[in-house]
Parts: C-alpha cells; sequence; structure tokens
C-alpha cells in the first residue's frame, strides 16, 4: 500500500483522501483546511535508501570472495579449510564493524579486510597450535609405550 505526497489524511478517521475532497469518503467529514493534514513523503522509501549493507562490506564480501577463487585455482581442495577460516573470520569482523557503528566510527573497506586476514590468521594460528599440540600428545604417548615395551632389551 503507497500513499503518494498528493493525498491529505482526515484528522477525524486518518484515512487518505485525494487532494481537493470537499469530504472525507469514509467518514464523511468535511475536509477543510484546518482538519487535514498533508501526508509526508513515504517513510519505508527512506529508509531503503539508507540499507544496512554498506559498501564497505560489499568490498570485503568481494575481496574474500576473490580470495576464494583463488585458492580454488591454486589448489581446489584448500577450497574447505579456506571457508572454515573464512566463515569465522568473517563473522568477527562483522562484530567488531557493528561494535565499530554503534560508536559512530564506522571502519572503512580496508579496515574491514585488514580485521578479516587479522582474525582468519588469528584462527589459521589456533588451529596449527592445536594440531602441533595434537601431535605433541600423540609423540608422548607413543615415546611412553616404546619406553615402556622397551625395557626387556637386554
Ligand atoms: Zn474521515
Amino acid at each position: 500500500m503507497s500513499v503518494s505526497t498528493g493525498s491529505i489524511l482526515c484528522v477525524d478517521c486518518g484515512t487518505t483522501n485525494d487532494v481537493g475532497a470537499k469530504a472525507c469518503w469514509l467518514c464523511g467529514k468535511e475536509l477543510t483546511a484546518g482538519n487535514t493534514v498533508a501526508v509526508p513523503p513515504d517513510p519505508t522509501l527512506a529508509v531503503s535508501q539508507a540499507p544496512q549493507f554498506d559498501s564497505t562490506s560489499l568490498v570485503l564480501i568481494i575481496t574474500v570472495f576473490a580470495v576464494g577463487i583463488g585458492v580454488v585455482a591454486i589448489e581446489p581442495g584448500l577450497i574447505i579449510p579456506y571457508i572454515i577460516l573464512a566463515v569465522p573470520a568473517l563473522i568477527s569482523t562483522h562484530t567488531k564493524a557493528s561494535k565499530r557503528r554503534d560508536e559512530n566510527v564506522p571502519m572503512s573497506s580496508g579496515e574491514k579486510v585488514l580485521s578479516f586476514f587479522v582474525s582468519a590468521a588469528t584462527i589459521f594460528a589456533v588451529i596449527i597450535g592445536v594440531l602441533l599440540a595434537v601431535a605433541i600428545a600423540v609423540g608422548l604417548v607413543c615415546a611412553a609405550i616404546c619406553f615402556s615395551g622397551g625395557i626387556d632389551f637386554k
């Protein structure tokens, strides 16, 4: 339902009437200059003109997408690890960007891309750290088994 700016509102019932109408079509109240209100421009239009999805986020999405294509071009099998890194990094960047927007200092596209790669590198380091810890733990268990098995070597 759209309301044109050329309409007037009946103050009695709030119904939209055409400009120049003598009486409200719904309640019959006389529409004079004193008891009508001009309809303001449709507020839903103003909202849609300020989308939440700003251009800086678009730059980040395109960057992430372009890197993904590059990864597939180099080694298609790497796309899964890339997605595993990219998704939480995107969420982290989005959270930081939302906080910055609340503080009225929105991130630039460069800051968002930088934040994304820093997050991805951090997640990568954590994954490598966990893998190393697991490898060391497995190595210690192996060594323990080898030592216990190697006691009677005479
Ligand atoms: Zn009316």
